[in-house]
């Protein structure tokens, strides 16, 4: 099955005598005993049930565990790892991960930073005790692109677990276990949900180990998990996941391109542009370059706000993946000690028509 098609069919599993054609919501929390029926909520769903399945076979991986957001999935990850073990992630991870790391497993875990950019530099930085190599790519907010199939190489060699946050790809454009890595991480709220109203996360594996285990024991007496809602919605999202993501890859491009040529930006980041640094990797292990950009603008901080404030169809929001095209000055959303530059903006590029968005832009930009 080709992916459009598993999108539509892969997550629709249905068992009712009444055959309605779509999975129905099933909110009862709890189930009668008797043999091979579900038992709680908390443990298993029939529409958590559907999206695993779904989740997995669109990353082609075994098994997959859905949670009630992307940081509750990243935090799974390293809740399984053993007290006193190392990881190594990106030096731009996406910032909200790199506080739970920071925060909740400070004396817990031992972390090291790194610019991935460079497999060399991941290779440095392994140490006896690493257990997990997190690889984000593309990379929020300033895309960078790592090589998954040179990380995953250093990762087996070194025995570690590689992880990788899909969620600027989608599968639609990337498949990291195909590239060699062990665990896919998403944000669901972002591409999956695809219309900025659900929050959810995700964890895919290529096999059902050991560590597999422990993580889907953290979702079960962690509890994190989504409701039978956001897993009816988030199955209904993913339907039209692959002409959504056709349409924002479409979109970015053109924007990037349109930016690149204009004087008051400096630079654009955008995989798919061929003077992205990162364009080549990008090109042998993506299949398009995603729906997210970021810029900046010449005239610093205050300038980009300005421009901001101009437009009327970029809503200055954080977040992204969603139909509708968000903007935002990138820094002021992360923590102070950011190292993304002030005058860094972020798009989304939505699926409004691509001539309305670049007038809107050509005209904020006049004005600046
Ligand atoms: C948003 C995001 C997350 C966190 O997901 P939430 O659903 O907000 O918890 C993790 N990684 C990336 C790349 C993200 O964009």
């Amino acid at each position: 099955m080709k992916l459009e098609t598993l999108a539509i069919h892969g997550g629709n599993q249905i068992s009712d005598k009444e055959k309605p054609v779509i999975q129905p919501i099933t909110l009862s929390t709890t189930f009668t005993h008797q043999e091979e029926s579900m038992v709680y909520s908390r443990a298993n769903n029939p529409n958590r049930n559907s999206l695993e399945r779904l989740l997995a076979k669109m990353e082609s991986g075994e098994d997959a565990a859905a949670f009630s957001s992307g940081n509750a999935a990243g935090v799974s990850v390293f809740q399984a790892l053993e007290p006193g073990s190392h990881l190594i992630a990106p030096d731009d991870m996406y910032h909200g991960l790199r506080a739970a790391i920071l925060q909740l497993f400070d004396g817990v875990l031992e972390a090291d930073f790194v610019d991935m950019t460079d497999p060399k530099n991941v290779s440095e930085a392994l140490r006896p005790n690493t257990k997990l190599i997190w690889v984000e790519t593309p990379s929020n907010p300033l895309l960078k692109i790592s090589d998954i199939r040179a990380i995953a190489d250093i990762s087996l060699k070194a025995g570690t677990t590689l992880v990788c946050d899909n969620t600027f790809a989608t599968p639609v454009f990337q498949n990291p276990i195909s590239l060699g890595a062990d665990l896919v991480m998403h944000s669901s709220t972002k591409f999956f949900g695809g219309h900025s109203d659900i929050m959810g996360g995700a964890l895919i594996t290529k096999r059902k180990d050991d560590f597999w285990e422990k993580i889907k024991n953290v979702q079960k007496v962690g509890g994190a998990v989504p409701s039978p809602m956001d897993c009816y919605f988030l199955c209904r999202s993913i339907k039209t996941l692959a002409y959504r993501m056709k349409g924002h890859a479409e979109h970015a491009g053109q924007l990037a391109t349109y930016l690149m040529a204009h004087p008051a930006i400096s630079d654009v980041y955008y995989p798919g542009l061929v003077s992205h640094p990162g364009h080549s990797v990008a090109s042998s292990q993506m299949t398009g370059f995603g729906g997210i950009l970021s810029f900046l603008v010449k005239d610093g901080a205050d300038a980009a706000d300005h421009l901001i404030s101009k437009l009327k169809y970029f809503t200055n929001a954080t977040s992204l993946g969603g139909v509708e095209t968000l903007i935002e000055r990138r820094a002021a959303s992360e923590n102070p000690e950011t190292k993304t530059p002030q005058n860094l903006i972020r798009v989304s590029v939505g699926l409004e028509h691509l001539d309305d968005l670049l007038a809107d832009m050509d005209q904020a930009l006049a004005s600046i």
